[in-house]
């Protein structure tokens, strides 16, 4: 076992990650840990755009992108979050701009920008041009901006180095924190894949840049690797988790496959057709019609379906339609989605529709933080030197549903925020000593999924498990499909103690880290289903059909999931309390399961400007 100190320990090397380490390695000795090789993160996948209020093409300003943001949301949003993010955005482009970032540009040499999805000019008027774009490939370069620059700085990376536990100096999972007293971050615990030796990191600061969840459901544009390991290293460290209800369906995965057509195609004109031909989002949003938020979008496509208007041979799609943009044009600005199309389905863009289908895309909820970034332990107190940023993290700027182009926006305001925040704190705090148990139940762990001789395969309760989320919790949502994917989720949680591994060796084993990987999707699954349970209302992306309206009254606040020791005579609270719903039980059911149990809590939505109205679009 190896032991390593530093000022600010940054776990995740997407966007969020790299753009924290940047700010932070000027002012502290500053380690990034990822899993992956940094290049490799999600973030390089991202394609549309990142947006910003710059006014180059058109009249904007930041106020209409925060109204934007916070009506996007549902009004879930944090609103105090939404005006730092839609004012920062602009320095974040122009910082990515001055590292060397190559931004499509207009004719007189300015940043272009193209539109996308509830961008507005005032106030909903009309689809305002704001997401600043490379070609489809915005991710890939600022993710690659972002490392030649950390490269430049000479931050040091430890790759594929996966972080299995956080260390804290109060098990909030186990303990109870006297009033006053402080609960500090001590460092995290390493996996180096090469290996397969522990490594201790002690650290001041603690940034989680971990990315999204995406690997609980089957049909995902997410990558492999996204399986919310930093939100579940929290949970099981007692930390709550905000809003985790709440996951983006995103329109325009390939019908089949869920790999991502970006919103871009819709921003450069493209349309969405049922199988009669009819452009239906006319129907369900008369004035930005393909350009509403995604959570309409994507609910208005699978209601096509239901209602018997797909398209193809199942009827089970709809068609996303750019035969009528010019193919240059296409080839410019969407070269690389074009080229999915041709290679995964072998359609041709240029002159046949493209099918398409919802695919689950990004976590709206994740760690909850205020808006320096600080992890929150409960409505009141931070843990002392942690920080989260980017798609791990709940802040909350995307209340119940994300606007496209906010992510990548979110990942560099947040990520530098964090950066600046983690390496202030660690001028003045202190190292707090690692305990000498710190490892030994990671170890354990990892001993005995390794050597147990036989068991049940990951493979196939990762299948289960996706297979009854995209079946159960995805677009549509009842109280009776919730509850089978519960039940579901207990028997699969249960299998997976049984779990084992056909790599038994200790260099690269991937199949075992993809074990732990599994307890993580569990993890999660489970609080995402038991949080839609308890919100007994549509808002954003979640949708009851059991529950279609908005619900303000009783819904207009943030869930928080805390995971805690099942003790002596705890009562299983029933999860249906239909007709008696108050605002003072709305939220305060507890979930058993095996030796733990899931509280839920809420916590109120800062408004400052934005009283909620109907959303309309
Ligand atoms: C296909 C696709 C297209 C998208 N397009 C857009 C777009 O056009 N515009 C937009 O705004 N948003 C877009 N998004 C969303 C956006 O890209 C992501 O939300 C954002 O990039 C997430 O960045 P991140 O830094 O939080 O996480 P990621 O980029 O996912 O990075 C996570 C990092 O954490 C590390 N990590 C994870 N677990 C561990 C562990 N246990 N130990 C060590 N390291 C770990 C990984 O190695 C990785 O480096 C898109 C997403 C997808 C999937």
């Amino acid at each position: 076992m190896q032991t390593h100190s530093f000022d600010v320990v940054i776990v995740g090397a997407g966007g969020a990650g790299m753009r924290a380490a940047l700010e932070a390695s000027n002012e502290a000795s500053t380690a990034v840990i990822s899993k992956l090789y940094p290049t490799r993160s999600h973030t390089g996948a991202a394609q549309g755009g990142m947006c910003a209020a710059l006014a180059n093409v058109e009249d904007d300003n930041w106020e209409w992108h925060t109204f934007d943001t916070v009506k996007g949301g549902d009004y879930l949003v944090d609103q105090d979050a939404a005006e730092v993010m839609a004012k920062e955005a602009i320095d974040a482009v122009m910082d990515l701009e001055h590292m060397g970032l190559p931004f499509n540009r207009t004719p007189d040499g300015k940043i272009d920008q193209r539109r996308f999805g509830g961008h507005t000019r005032n106030h909903g008027e009309a689809a305002v041009r704001r997401a600043c774009y490379a070609a489809d490939r915005t991710g890939h370069m600022i993710l690659q901006t972002l490392y030649q620059n950390c490269v430049k700085q000479q931050v040091e990376f430890f790759n594929e180095f996966y972080v299995l536990d956080l260390l804290v100096d109060h098990d909030l999972s186990r303990d109870t924190i006297p009033e006053g007293e402080a609960v500090n971050a001590v460092g995290v615990v390493a996996y180096d894949l090469a290996s397969g030796e522990i490594h201790i990191f002690q650290a001041k600061s603690v940034v989680f840049a971990t990315g999204g969840a995406g690997k609980i459901f089957k049909t995902t544009s997410n990558a492999h690797t996204l399986t919310g390991d930093g939100m579940a290293l929290a949970l099981r460290r007692g930390i709550p988790l905000e809003d985790m209800e709440f996951f983006q369906f995103h329109p325009t995965g390939l019908a089949g496959l869920g790999i991502l057509l970006s919103e871009a195609a819709r921003g450069e004109g493209a349309i969405l057709r049922n199988g009669n031909g009819e452009r239906f989002m006319e129907r369900y949003a008369p004035t930005i019609k393909d350009l509403a938020p995604r959570d309409i979008v994507a609910r208005s496509m699978a209601n096509e379906v239901r209602e018997g208007r797909g398209a193809g041979p199942n009827k089970d799609y709809v068609l996303l339609d750019l035969t009528h943009l010019e193919p240059a044009h296409i080839d410019a600005k969407l070269p690389d989605i074009t080229e999915f199309a041709r290679t995964y389905l072998g359609v041709e863009p240029y002159t046949e529709p493209v099918p398409v289908y919802p695919t689950a895309h990004y976590a709206m909820g994740g760690i909850p933080t205020n808006i320096n970034t600080e992890v929150l332990r409960d409505n009141e107190h931070v843990v002392r030197g942690l920080f989260a940023a980017g798609e791990v993290a709940c802040v909350s700027v995307h209340g119940s549903n994300r606007l496209g182009t906010n992510s990548l926006l979110d990942i560099n305001v947040f990520g530098k925020r964090a950066g600046r925040a983690a390496a202030e704190y660690a001028k003045t705090a202190q190292f707090i000593d690692v305990p000498g148990d710190a490892v030994d139940a990671t170890v354990a762990k990892l001993e005995d999924m390794r050597t147990r001789p036989d068991g049940e395969r990951v493979a196939d309760v990762r299948r289960s498990l996706q297979e009854i989320m995209d079946r159960n919790a995805q677009v549509f949502r009842t109280h009776e499909s919730l509850t089978e994917a519960l039940d579901t989720i207990r028997q699969l949680q249960e299998r997976y103690t049984r779990v084992s591994v056909q790599d038994k060796g200790k260099l690269f084993n991937t199949d075992l880290l993809e074990a732990l990987e599994l307890g993580f999707l569990l993890d999660l699954a489970e609080v995402v289903v038991v949080g839609a349970l308890n919100r007994r209302e549509s808002r954003g992306g979640h949708f009851r059909e059991d529950f279609p309206d908005r619900d303000d009254a009783h819904y207009m606040q943030h869930t928080m999931v805390y995971r805690r020791p099942l003790a002596a005579g705890d009562a299983t609270t029933d999860l249906v309390a239909t007709d008696d719903l108050t605002d003072a039980n709305a939220f305060d059911f507890v979930e058993a399961f095996d030796g733990y149990k899931l509280e839920l809590g809420a916590k109120p939505v800062t408004v400052t400007r934005y009283e909620p109205m109907e959303r309309k679009y």
